[in-house]
């Protein structure tokens, strides 16, 4: 089998022409797995559980950037708080003040990302449009200074249709870029969207991803999600 890293090089070559962080999700996959890819210069890796990403976290190097890809429950904010470099799916204003609240327990700022229901599929995951307006509206929103909302995320509809794929992601962008022309408060500044996965990362880039959260095309399938 092909190593990791020279995937990673295959692939980073693969997308010179784009500007974007690299997420090696590494949800399932063993330490030793991800200790190759840390081998071979990555150092951002995705986990889904906050439990499993502990639990690695405790068994690796500590300059790797873990990024909680997943949902996240309220009750498991308070493990991930003393290290956790970004989470991308926050999906409510409640789960944004008990980041926030776990964030000034460990003495710093965690940076989030906003998650938009952009698929056709039903899902609770996600904001939508006008909740995301109001959220950013909200006078609240300026007390959390230990969050610090640095983009969106979202994840397209399961599908081989690649302009329905398109269609969402341009809905995306376009939501990010009308959200970024508001006066939003210092702990807002949108920079980051995270969107593409293994099946549709290229689009993603073409549609303005600068971020791509990749696991079965690097570390092989999965057995379970
Ligand atoms: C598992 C997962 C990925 C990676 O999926 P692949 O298709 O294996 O690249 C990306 N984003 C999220 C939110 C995931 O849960």
């Amino acid at each position: 089998m092909e190593k990791i890293s020279e995937k990673i090089t295959q692939l980073k070559n693969e997308l010179a022409a784009y500007n974007f962080t690299l997420v090696a999700v590494s949800k399932t996959k063993p330490v030793s797995l991800i200790q190759e890819a840390y081998d071979g210069g990555q150092r951002v890796f995705g986990e889904n559980k906050v439990q499993e990403m502990v639990e690695k976290e405790a068994q690796l190097p500590k300059d790797i950037q873990w990024h909680m890809i997943g949902h996240v429950q309220r009750n498991k904010v308070k493990y991930m708080a003393p290290f956790v470099s970004l989470i991308h799916g926050v999906d409510s204003f409640k789960l944004l003040k008990e980041i926030n609240k776990e964030a000034q327990k460990n003495n710093r700022v965690i940076p989030c990302l906003l998650q938009v229901h952009i698929a056709r599929e039903e899902t609770k995951f996600g904001f939508d449009d006008a909740e995301i307006k109001n959220l950013l509206k909200d006078p609240q929103l300026a007390d959390l200074k230990n969050i610090q909302i640095i983009g969106l995320m979202g994840m397209a509809t399961f599908t081989d249709q690649q302009e329905q794929i398109r269609q969402e992601f341009n809905g995306l962008k376009a939501l990010f870029d009308e959200l970024k022309t508001f006066s939003n408060p210092e702990n807002v500044t949108l920079k980051e969207l995270s969107m593409g996965m293994s099946g549709d990362y290229q689009l993603a880039l073409e549609c303005g991803s600068t971020m791509i959260r990749i696991g079965s095309n690097l570390f092989g399938a999965r057995d379970h999600a």
